[in-house]
Protein backbone atom coordinates (compact mmCIF):
# COMPACT_ATOMS: atom_id res chain seq x y z
CA UNK A 1 0.00 0.00 0.00
CA UNK A 2 1.50 3.22 -1.04
CA UNK A 3 1.99 5.79 2.34
CA UNK A 4 -0.01 9.27 2.39
CA UNK A 5 1.20 12.23 3.34
CA UNK A 6 0.60 13.47 6.48
CA UNK A 7 0.80 16.88 5.23
CA UNK A 8 -1.88 16.50 2.89
CA UNK A 9 -4.78 15.65 5.43
CA UNK A 10 -6.97 17.73 7.10
CA UNK A 11 -8.29 16.46 10.11
CA UNK A 12 -11.09 15.02 9.06
CA UNK A 13 -9.28 13.19 6.46
CA UNK A 14 -6.69 11.53 9.16
CA UNK A 15 -10.32 10.64 11.42
CA UNK A 16 -11.57 8.41 8.61
CA UNK A 17 -8.00 7.12 7.52
CA UNK A 18 -7.86 6.19 11.08
CA UNK A 19 -10.96 4.80 11.68
CA UNK A 20 -10.20 2.34 8.35
CA UNK A 21 -7.57 1.05 10.72
CA UNK A 22 -10.17 0.49 13.52
CA UNK A 23 -8.99 2.79 15.77
CA UNK A 24 -10.21 5.57 17.90
CA UNK A 25 -10.84 8.39 15.54
CA UNK A 26 -9.57 11.17 18.60
CA UNK A 27 -6.60 9.90 17.93
CA UNK A 28 -6.27 12.13 14.82
CA UNK A 29 -5.93 14.71 17.19
CA UNK A 30 -3.47 13.38 18.80
CA UNK A 31 -1.40 13.05 16.11
CA UNK A 32 -1.76 16.72 14.62
CA UNK A 33 -1.07 17.65 17.98
CA UNK A 34 2.24 15.85 18.17
CA UNK A 35 2.86 16.82 14.00
CA UNK A 36 1.83 20.30 14.21
CA UNK A 37 1.75 22.06 17.72
CA UNK A 38 4.81 19.77 18.75
CA UNK A 39 6.91 19.50 15.57
CA UNK A 40 7.34 15.43 16.47
CA UNK A 41 7.14 13.46 13.49
CA UNK A 42 9.41 10.08 15.19
CA UNK A 43 6.15 8.06 15.47
CA UNK A 44 8.48 6.27 18.39
CA UNK A 45 7.88 9.61 20.42
CA UNK A 46 4.63 9.42 20.39
CA UNK A 47 4.43 7.98 23.52
CA UNK A 48 0.22 8.25 23.80
CA UNK A 49 0.11 5.79 21.04
CA UNK A 50 0.29 2.06 21.42
CA UNK A 51 3.76 0.65 19.89
CA UNK A 52 1.77 -1.60 17.94
CA UNK A 53 -0.49 1.44 16.56
CA UNK A 54 2.80 3.25 15.75
CA UNK A 55 3.75 0.31 13.57
CA UNK A 56 1.06 0.10 11.20
CA UNK A 57 0.80 4.05 11.39
CA UNK A 58 4.99 3.44 10.36
CA UNK A 59 3.62 1.58 7.22
CA UNK A 60 0.99 4.17 6.43
CA UNK A 61 2.03 7.64 7.10
CA UNK A 62 4.69 9.77 5.04
CA UNK A 63 5.67 12.98 6.69
CA UNK A 64 8.19 14.00 3.75
CA UNK A 65 8.40 17.84 3.13
CA UNK A 66 9.40 19.65 -0.24
CA UNK A 67 13.11 20.18 0.27
CA UNK A 68 14.71 23.81 0.74
CA UNK A 69 17.24 24.11 -2.33
CA UNK A 70 18.12 27.26 -1.67
CA UNK A 71 17.09 30.02 0.95
CA UNK A 72 18.54 33.35 0.42
CA UNK A 73 18.09 36.64 2.75
CA UNK A 74 17.60 40.30 1.64
CA UNK A 75 19.66 43.35 3.25
CA UNK A 76 16.14 44.43 4.34
CA UNK A 77 15.68 40.76 5.53
CA UNK A 78 13.32 39.30 3.19
CA UNK A 79 13.61 35.88 3.45
CA UNK A 80 12.96 33.78 -0.56
CA UNK A 81 13.15 29.59 -0.49
CA UNK A 82 13.33 27.82 -3.36
CA UNK A 83 11.53 24.28 -2.68
CA UNK A 84 11.97 21.24 -5.08
CA UNK A 85 8.80 18.69 -4.97
CA UNK A 86 9.81 15.06 -6.09
CA UNK A 87 9.20 14.88 -9.31
CA UNK A 88 11.98 18.37 -9.76
CA UNK A 89 9.78 20.61 -10.41
CA UNK A 90 10.46 23.90 -7.98
CA UNK A 91 8.46 26.69 -6.36
CA UNK A 92 9.33 29.89 -4.36
CA UNK A 93 8.21 31.41 -1.07
CA UNK A 94 8.98 34.43 0.47
CA UNK A 95 9.18 35.62 4.15
CA UNK A 96 8.04 39.17 4.91
CA UNK A 97 9.25 40.72 8.00
CA UNK A 98 7.70 43.82 9.24
CA UNK A 99 6.98 45.57 12.73
CA UNK A 100 4.44 43.54 13.88
CA UNK A 101 4.13 40.85 11.15
CA UNK A 102 6.22 38.41 9.68
CA UNK A 103 3.94 37.40 6.42
CA UNK A 104 4.39 34.32 3.96
CA UNK A 105 3.97 34.65 0.80
CA UNK A 106 3.51 31.30 -0.20
CA UNK A 107 3.16 29.54 -4.08
CA UNK A 108 -0.07 27.34 -5.03
CA UNK A 109 1.08 26.27 -8.84
CA UNK A 110 4.12 25.82 -10.75
CA UNK A 111 3.60 28.32 -13.61
CA UNK A 112 0.45 29.85 -14.16
CA UNK A 113 -2.10 30.24 -16.81
CA UNK A 114 -3.44 33.55 -16.57
CA UNK A 115 -0.18 35.19 -18.00
CA UNK A 116 -0.64 38.41 -16.51
CA UNK A 117 1.97 40.66 -18.53
CA UNK A 118 3.86 42.70 -15.87
CA UNK A 119 4.58 38.99 -13.95
CA UNK A 120 7.86 36.84 -14.47
CA UNK A 121 5.94 33.60 -13.02
CA UNK A 122 2.88 34.52 -15.89
CA UNK A 123 5.89 34.11 -18.52
CA UNK A 124 6.19 30.11 -17.34
CA UNK A 125 2.80 28.43 -18.32
CA UNK A 126 1.31 26.43 -15.71
CA UNK A 127 3.37 23.20 -15.39
CA UNK A 128 1.19 21.38 -12.56
CA UNK A 129 -0.60 22.72 -9.62
CA UNK A 130 0.64 21.85 -6.35
CA UNK A 131 -1.03 19.29 -3.44
CA UNK A 132 -2.08 20.15 -0.81
CA UNK A 133 0.94 18.73 1.33
CA UNK A 134 3.10 21.23 -1.35
CA UNK A 135 1.37 23.86 0.13
CA UNK A 136 1.67 22.74 3.52
CA UNK A 137 5.17 21.69 3.46
CA UNK A 138 6.34 25.16 2.18
CA UNK A 139 4.54 26.71 5.38
CA UNK A 140 6.40 23.94 7.56
CA UNK A 141 9.82 24.16 6.33
CA UNK A 142 9.97 27.95 6.64
CA UNK A 143 8.64 27.53 10.31
CA UNK A 144 10.83 24.86 11.20
CA UNK A 145 13.85 26.92 9.70
CA UNK A 146 12.61 29.86 11.96
CA UNK A 147 12.59 27.56 14.77
CA UNK A 148 16.14 28.75 15.76
CA UNK A 149 14.51 32.53 16.29
CA UNK A 150 11.39 32.08 18.41
CA UNK A 151 9.39 33.51 15.80
CA UNK A 152 6.69 32.56 13.78
CA UNK A 153 4.70 33.23 10.96
CA UNK A 154 1.89 35.67 11.71
CA UNK A 155 -0.10 36.06 8.17
CA UNK A 156 0.16 33.79 4.91
CA UNK A 157 -1.01 35.08 1.80
CA UNK A 158 -1.49 33.66 -1.14
CA UNK A 159 0.50 35.81 -3.95
CA UNK A 160 3.30 33.52 -4.43
CA UNK A 161 3.43 31.36 -8.10
CA UNK A 162 0.40 30.75 -9.22
CA UNK A 163 -4.05 31.57 -9.49
CA UNK A 164 -4.95 30.46 -6.12
CA UNK A 165 -8.41 29.95 -6.74
CA UNK A 166 -7.35 28.01 -10.09
CA UNK A 167 -6.30 25.22 -7.33
CA UNK A 168 -8.90 26.33 -4.50
CA UNK A 169 -10.04 22.62 -3.77
CA UNK A 170 -6.20 22.00 -2.86
CA UNK A 171 -5.79 26.11 -1.27
CA UNK A 172 -8.92 25.85 0.90
CA UNK A 173 -7.78 22.20 2.38
CA UNK A 174 -4.38 23.95 3.05
CA UNK A 175 -6.19 26.91 4.99
CA UNK A 176 -8.33 23.66 7.37
CA UNK A 177 -5.40 21.95 7.99
CA UNK A 178 -3.35 25.18 9.14
CA UNK A 179 -6.22 26.44 11.28
CA UNK A 180 -7.44 23.34 12.54
CA UNK A 181 -7.38 23.90 16.56
CA UNK A 182 -5.52 20.44 17.46
CA UNK A 183 -2.65 21.26 15.02
CA UNK A 184 -1.19 24.44 14.34
CA UNK A 185 -4.45 26.99 14.77
CA UNK A 186 -3.55 29.53 12.65
CA UNK A 187 -6.46 32.03 12.47
CA UNK A 188 -8.21 31.63 9.16
CA UNK A 189 -8.36 35.69 8.97
CA UNK A 190 -4.35 35.73 9.24
CA UNK A 191 -4.97 34.15 5.36
CA UNK A 192 -4.89 36.37 2.20
CA UNK A 193 -6.33 34.79 -0.66
CA UNK A 194 -4.98 37.26 -3.75
CA UNK A 195 -6.86 36.71 -7.02
CA UNK A 196 -6.65 37.72 -10.80
CA UNK A 197 -9.99 37.43 -10.80
CA UNK A 198 -11.06 34.44 -11.19
CA UNK A 199 -14.89 35.22 -10.53
CA UNK A 200 -17.18 32.25 -10.15
CA UNK A 201 -14.68 31.28 -7.98
CA UNK A 202 -14.54 34.34 -5.87
CA UNK A 203 -17.31 33.31 -3.33
CA UNK A 204 -15.13 30.80 -2.14
CA UNK A 205 -13.15 33.56 -0.51
CA UNK A 206 -15.86 34.36 1.97
CA UNK A 207 -16.71 31.19 2.26
CA UNK A 208 -13.63 29.94 3.88
CA UNK A 209 -13.52 33.24 6.21
CA UNK A 210 -10.33 34.07 4.68
CA UNK A 211 -10.02 37.50 3.64
CA UNK A 212 -9.95 38.41 -0.48
CA UNK A 213 -7.48 40.71 -2.07
CA UNK A 214 -7.88 40.96 -5.69
CA UNK A 215 -5.01 42.26 -8.21
CA UNK A 216 -6.74 44.87 -10.39
CA UNK A 217 -3.81 46.94 -12.33
CA UNK A 218 -6.24 48.63 -14.37
CA UNK A 219 -8.21 51.43 -14.05
CA UNK A 220 -10.67 50.27 -17.03
CA UNK A 221 -11.65 47.14 -18.80
CA UNK A 222 -9.15 48.40 -22.06
CA UNK A 223 -6.28 49.20 -19.78
CA UNK A 224 -6.59 46.16 -17.68
CA UNK A 225 -7.36 43.60 -20.51
CA UNK A 226 -4.06 45.22 -22.11
CA UNK A 227 -2.34 43.47 -18.89
CA UNK A 228 -4.63 40.65 -17.57
CA UNK A 229 -6.10 38.58 -20.34
CA UNK A 230 -8.47 37.43 -17.55
CA UNK A 231 -10.28 40.64 -17.62
CA UNK A 232 -11.91 39.62 -20.98
CA UNK A 233 -13.61 36.74 -19.59
CA UNK A 234 -14.53 37.96 -16.43
CA UNK A 235 -14.18 41.65 -16.72
CA UNK A 236 -14.86 44.27 -14.22
CA UNK A 237 -17.93 45.25 -13.90
CA UNK A 238 -18.48 41.17 -12.67
CA UNK A 239 -15.27 41.19 -10.85
CA UNK A 240 -16.26 44.47 -8.83
CA UNK A 241 -19.88 42.68 -8.38
CA UNK A 242 -17.80 39.66 -7.27
CA UNK A 243 -15.86 41.94 -4.38
CA UNK A 244 -18.97 43.92 -3.48
CA UNK A 245 -20.86 40.30 -2.70
CA UNK A 246 -17.59 39.31 -0.04
CA UNK A 247 -17.86 42.50 1.34
CA UNK A 248 -21.29 42.17 1.86
CA UNK A 249 -21.19 38.45 3.26
CA UNK A 250 -18.30 38.94 5.48
CA UNK A 251 -18.16 42.86 6.49
CA UNK A 252 -14.56 42.84 5.47
CA UNK A 253 -13.31 45.37 2.64
CA UNK A 254 -11.34 43.98 -0.18
CA UNK A 255 -7.51 44.99 -1.00
CA UNK A 256 -6.90 45.66 -4.27
CA UNK A 257 -3.56 45.26 -6.07
CA UNK A 258 -2.37 47.98 -8.22
CA UNK A 259 1.00 47.86 -10.09
CA UNK A 260 2.82 51.18 -11.25
CA UNK A 261 3.96 50.56 -14.65
CA UNK A 262 5.76 54.13 -16.17
CA UNK A 263 3.36 55.33 -18.88
CA UNK A 264 0.95 52.99 -18.71
CA UNK A 265 -0.70 53.07 -15.38
CA UNK A 266 0.94 55.56 -13.22
CA UNK A 267 -1.27 58.97 -14.05
CA UNK A 268 -2.95 61.20 -12.21
CA UNK A 269 -5.35 60.66 -14.42
CA UNK A 270 -5.74 57.20 -13.89
CA UNK A 271 -5.31 57.73 -9.95
CA UNK A 272 -8.92 59.38 -10.60
CA UNK A 273 -10.22 56.99 -12.70
CA UNK A 274 -9.01 53.95 -9.67
CA UNK A 275 -10.82 56.09 -7.25
CA UNK A 276 -14.23 56.29 -9.28
CA UNK A 277 -14.37 52.59 -10.10
CA UNK A 278 -14.03 51.41 -6.51
CA UNK A 279 -15.40 54.16 -3.97
CA UNK A 280 -18.54 52.28 -4.05
CA UNK A 281 -16.74 49.70 -2.16
CA UNK A 282 -14.84 49.18 1.36
CA UNK A 283 -11.40 48.41 0.08
CA UNK A 284 -8.03 49.22 0.68
CA UNK A 285 -5.41 49.92 -2.60
CA UNK A 286 -2.17 48.60 -2.35
CA UNK A 287 0.11 50.53 -4.71
CA UNK A 288 2.90 48.35 -6.05
CA UNK A 289 5.79 50.29 -8.13
CA UNK A 290 6.97 47.71 -10.50
CA UNK A 291 9.80 45.32 -9.94
CA UNK A 292 11.77 44.80 -12.89
CA UNK A 293 12.68 40.94 -13.94
CA UNK A 294 14.35 40.17 -17.09
CA UNK A 295 12.73 40.28 -20.20
CA UNK A 296 9.51 42.27 -18.68
CA UNK A 297 8.27 45.01 -21.40
CA UNK A 298 7.58 47.35 -18.63
CA UNK A 299 9.51 49.97 -16.07
CA UNK A 300 9.30 51.10 -12.91
CA UNK A 301 7.74 54.73 -12.40
CA UNK A 302 10.10 57.56 -11.15
CA UNK A 303 9.93 58.19 -7.59
CA UNK A 304 8.30 61.71 -8.35
CA UNK A 305 5.60 60.24 -10.28
CA UNK A 306 5.22 57.28 -7.92
CA UNK A 307 4.29 60.09 -5.14
CA UNK A 308 2.25 62.48 -7.36
CA UNK A 309 0.02 58.88 -7.93
CA UNK A 310 -0.23 58.44 -4.27
CA UNK A 311 -0.66 61.97 -3.48
CA UNK A 312 -3.96 61.91 -5.17
CA UNK A 313 -5.67 59.09 -4.10
CA UNK A 314 -5.06 60.56 -0.81
CA UNK A 315 -6.41 63.65 -1.95
CA UNK A 316 -9.76 61.91 -3.22
CA UNK A 317 -10.02 60.16 0.43
CA UNK A 318 -9.24 56.61 -1.27
CA UNK A 319 -7.61 54.54 1.76
CA UNK A 320 -4.27 53.80 -0.08
CA UNK A 321 -1.08 52.32 1.06
CA UNK A 322 2.30 52.70 -1.05
CA UNK A 323 3.29 49.46 -0.71
CA UNK A 324 7.45 49.46 0.59
CA UNK A 325 9.78 47.07 -2.18
CA UNK A 326 11.25 44.50 -0.16
CA UNK A 327 13.52 41.41 -1.12
CA UNK A 328 14.66 43.44 -4.47
CA UNK A 329 18.53 42.17 -3.84
CA UNK A 330 16.88 38.66 -3.89
CA UNK A 331 14.36 38.88 -7.02
CA UNK A 332 12.15 38.33 -4.12
CA UNK A 333 9.83 41.15 -4.52
CA UNK A 334 5.98 41.60 -6.23
CA UNK A 335 5.30 39.97 -9.46
CA UNK A 336 9.49 38.91 -9.61
CA UNK A 337 9.13 34.87 -8.74
CA UNK A 338 9.78 32.15 -10.62
CA UNK A 339 10.76 28.51 -10.72
CA UNK A 340 13.40 29.11 -12.77
CA UNK A 341 15.67 29.83 -10.38
CA UNK A 342 18.34 29.16 -12.25
CA UNK A 343 18.43 31.83 -14.89
CA UNK A 344 18.23 34.63 -12.02
CA UNK A 345 20.64 37.35 -11.49
CA UNK A 346 23.21 36.50 -9.07
CA UNK A 347 22.91 37.40 -5.04
CA UNK A 348 24.03 37.41 -2.06
CA UNK A 349 24.88 34.17 0.45
CA UNK A 350 22.65 33.55 3.25
CA UNK A 351 25.90 32.90 5.16
CA UNK A 352 27.57 36.08 4.98
CA UNK A 353 23.79 38.20 6.08
CA UNK A 354 22.28 39.06 9.42
CA UNK A 355 18.83 39.36 10.15
CA UNK A 356 17.32 39.87 13.69
CA UNK A 357 20.92 39.10 14.84
CA UNK A 358 20.95 35.65 13.74
CA UNK A 359 23.40 35.53 10.85
CA UNK A 360 22.33 32.04 10.04
CA UNK A 361 19.00 30.70 10.14
CA UNK A 362 19.74 27.04 9.63
CA UNK A 363 22.46 25.21 8.39
CA UNK A 364 21.69 23.34 5.09
CA UNK A 365 24.73 21.01 4.89
CA UNK A 366 23.12 20.10 1.36
CA UNK A 367 21.75 23.28 -0.07
CA UNK A 368 22.71 24.91 -2.88
CA UNK A 369 23.07 28.68 -2.90
CA UNK A 370 21.57 30.33 -6.03
CA UNK A 371 24.68 32.66 -6.88
S1 LIG B 1 0.13 37.85 -11.26
FE1 LIG B 1 -0.56 35.95 -10.30
S2 LIG B 1 -2.26 35.27 -11.62
FE2 LIG B 1 -1.07 36.75 -12.84
S3 LIG B 1 0.42 35.49 -13.98
FE3 LIG B 1 1.41 36.14 -12.06
S4 LIG B 1 1.07 34.44 -10.66
FE4 LIG B 1 -0.40 34.21 -12.33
Amino acid sequence: MEKVNFYGLALSDLKSLIKNLGKEQFRAQQLFKWVYDRRIIDLEQMTNLSKDFRQELNGVLDFSLPRISSHLISVDGTQKFLFDMKDGLSVEAVLIPSDDRLTLCISSEVGCNMACKFCFTGKQKLKRRLTTAEIVGQFIQVEDVLKATEKKVSNIVFMGMGEPLDNSDEVFRVVDVLHEPFGRNFSRRKVTISTSGLVPEMWKIGASRTRLAVSLNGYDDESRSALMPINKKYPLKDLLQACREYTRTTKDRVTFEYVLLKGITDQVEHARMLHQMTKSIPCKINIIPFNEHPGSDFERPSDDQIAKFHAELMRLGTHVLLRRTMGRDIFAACGQLTSEFANKPKTMDISNSQIGGVSRVRDFSSRQFSL
